[in-house]
This record gives structure tokens, C-alpha cells and sequence, in this order.
């Protein structure tokens, strides 16, 4: 899942927020920080969401948060084809309302056809508000005076009305009935939590259903992913940071990067990942691991990732036949360039 939104309108904030009150829920420990992604399991998500998520009714093992490289990067991976997200959080100020760079991402969410819900951010900004630290919506908005709420209407309305204009069927999220066909409104406050709790829950909804409908992540099966960026590192030389969508990599794995020109084929030297901050006096600011599951953040140092490219797929060969897998590859690369081609 990944957040994007104008610049300024609370993107940071609210993953910080959904960070922060995940640290306070959780023991230490339980979140944990990939190479440019937090993964939140599914029991700190429910404490967090109180009443309006029950875990029973979910199978997923929570919520991996991509840490959005930035709007430029976002769009540039996006538009390159790269399964950076299996749905996304698109961030608009209420009181700002649609920004270019909201047009943009809208742009992308629906040739990428991801699905996504509008955070409508800084609630807490609506004169007049009194605001109620982590409540959810409905609570805190039958405590506001007749006048902020109207405010606030207001506000709601003209958003759902240019998500309309850009032809997506919008309204606020209880009064969605099927998340795939229209886009969902949740008002929140990144600064005093309000909103988080219902953000959450449709969070997790969309990805249940949308996973289990449109794809079964097979954990065992060889990795998957797309790079995220392609870095220097030193001891390590060239290596990439990838989002593992599917199944899992290994030290030792062959795997298939896409390249400038003609795919990468090597071999994995090390799995990294970032050490925790108490122990980063270290020598080294990373950690080896032997394997990684889906869906995770990673960096990977491999030989020969001088070529590769921010927004390529990453392929795991194990058992499978190396020309398939380069074929594989090769098929999304190209489908990449009629993308971009296509961007003018
Ligand atoms: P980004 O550029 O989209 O990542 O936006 P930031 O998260 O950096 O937020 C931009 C500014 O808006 C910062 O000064 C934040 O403190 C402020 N901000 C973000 N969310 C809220 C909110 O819900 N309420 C208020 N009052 N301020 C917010």
C-alpha cells in the first residue's frame, strides 16, 4: 500500500501518525521497519481501529506501508508499470481541496487501475473544531457544534464532487457499498488521529477483498517484486531495493532484474535489512537475513546491478526455467515502454 497526494497536504504526517500510535499499540518490536516500507501486523491495526475491526473477521497478516519515495518517484515507477501497490491512500486538504499534483495521482490510480480511498486530511483545521485525540469519525463529528459540521460538509462535498469531475463515483466511505466500484471519503486528522481508526478498517477491507478476489500471495513460492531504487552501497557495491509482493527470496536465489538494456540474470550475495536504531553505532547499518517473505521491503547485493532501473520487475528463478522467467521479465519491461511511450 502506498500514500500519495499534493505536496503538503499530510502524506508524512500520516504515515508517521499510523506509525506512532502502531509503536504506543504494540509492544517494541512488533512493527517492523523494511528497506522503505513498515510493516504493521494485523493485531496492532485492530487495537488501533478499537470496535471497527474485528481480527476474526480478517486473514491477512496486516498492512505493509511503502514509505512513498516522493511524488516524482512514485509517478515515475507507477507510470513504468511496477506493481509498487496493491491499493493506495490518495491524501487531499480539506480546506485545500484538488492540487495538480492530486490530478496527477489520480491519473495514475486509474490507468494503474489500483484501487484507492481518499484520505480527506486536516479535519483539526475546520474553524471552530474540538477535537477528539484518536476518535473515530463518528464519534468526534456528533460532538462538533451544527456550524463545523456544515463546515466540514461543505468541504467533503467539493472534494466527492471533483473526484466526480474526473469521473470516479465518490462518496463518503459508510455510504460506499462496494469499495471496487465507487472511491471511498474517510475525513481524518494525521495531527490528532481523529479519522485513523476508520482509515484502518477500510484499509484492511480493501485489501482483504481485493486480495482474495484478484490474488492469492503464494508465500512459498519464488519471489516477486519491483525495485525501488537502484543504490551504492558500501562493502556491497550496486544493489537495489525491492518491494517483494509475492513469494519469497533467498540468499544464493538466482534471480532476473530488469535492466536498461537486456535483463539482468545473477545471484544474490546478501539480504539486508536495516538494523535497529539502538544498534546503529555498528559497523554496519544493515543486518543480513537468509530469506524474506511476502510482502516486505528489502535491499538486495547482487553482481552486475550497475543497469538496473527503479520501477523494473525482480524475478526469483529457483525451480523454474531461466528463459521463462527472462521472457517474464522481458513481457513487462515492454509493456513499460508502451506505458511510458504512451505518457507522451
Ligand atoms: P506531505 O508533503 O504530503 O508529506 O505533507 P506533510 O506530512 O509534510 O505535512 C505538511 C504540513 O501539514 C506539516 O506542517 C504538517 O504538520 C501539517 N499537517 C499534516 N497533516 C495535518 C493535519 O491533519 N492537521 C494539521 N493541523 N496539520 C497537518
Amino acid at each position: 500500500m502506498a500514500v500519495l497526494g499534493h505536496v503538503d497536504h499530510g502524506k508524512t504526517s500520516l504515515l508517521d501518525k499510523i506509525r506512532g500510535s502502531a509503536v504506543i499499540e504494540g509492544e517494541a518490536g512488533a512493527i517492523t521497519q523494511h528497506i522503505g516500507a513498515t510493516a504493521v501486523p494485523l493485531d496492532i491495526i485492530s487495537s488501533i481501529a478499537g470496535d471497527l475491526v474485528d481480527p476474526d473477521d480478517f486473514d491477512l497478516p496486516g498492512l505493509l506501508f511503502i514509505d512513498t519515495p516522493g511524488h516524482h518517484s512514485f509517478t515515475t515507477l507507477r507510470s513504468r508499470g511496477g506493481a509498487l501497490a496493491d491499493i493506495a491512500i490518495l491524501v487531499v486538504d480539506v480546506n485545500d481541496g484538488f492540487q495538480p499534483q492530486t490530478l496527477e495521482a489520480l491519473d495514475i490510480l486509474k490507468r494503474s487501475q489500483t484501487p484507492f480511498i481518499v484520505a480527506a486530511n486536516k479535519i483539526d483545521t475546520v474553524p471552530g473544531w474540538d477535537p477528539n485525540e484518536d476518535a473515530p469519525i463518528n464519534d468526534t463529528y456528533e460532538s462538533q457544534s451544527e456550524r463545523v459540521r456544515q463546515r466540514l460538509d461543505e468541504s467533503l462535498y467539493e472534494i466527492i464532487g471533483n473526484l466526480s469531475d474526473e469521473g470516479f463515483s465518490a462518496d463518503l466511505y459508510w455510504r460506499v457499498q462496494n469499495f471496487q466500484r465507487n472511491v471511498g471519503v474517510v475525513p481524518v486528522s494525521a495531527m490528532t488521529g481523529e479519522g485513523v481508526p476508520d482509515l484502518l478498517t477500510v484499509m484492511m477491507g480493501l485489501s482483504q477483498r481485493y486480495m482474495k478476489e484478484e490474488m492469492e500471495i503464494d508465500v512459498s513460492g519464488p519471489g516477486v517484486g519491483t525495485v525501488l531504487e537502484v543504490k551504492e552501497e558500501k562493502g556491497f557495491g550496486k544493489t537495489v531495493d525491492i518491494v517483494l509482493y509475492d513469494g519469497t527470496i533467498k540468499e544464493d536465489d538466482t534471480i532476473v532484474v530488469g535492466g536498461q538494456n537486456d535483463p539482468i540474470v545473477t545471484e544474490v550475495r546478501a539480504l539486508l535489512q536495516p538494523r535497529p536504531l539502538a544498534e546503529i553505532r555498528t559497523e554496519s547499518r544493515f543486518e543480513n537475513v537468509d530469506e524474506v517473505g511476502a510482502a516486505a521491503g528489502i535491499k538486495v547485493a547482487a553482481p552486475e546491478l550497475g543497469d538496473a532501473m527503479a520501477g523494473a520487475p525482480v524475478r526469483v528463478v529457483r525451480d523454474r526455467d531461466l528463459d521463462d522467467v527472462i521472457e517474464e521479465v522481458q513481457a513487462e519491461l515492454a509493456s513499460i515502454a508502451v506505458d511510458t511511450a504512451e505518457e507522451g
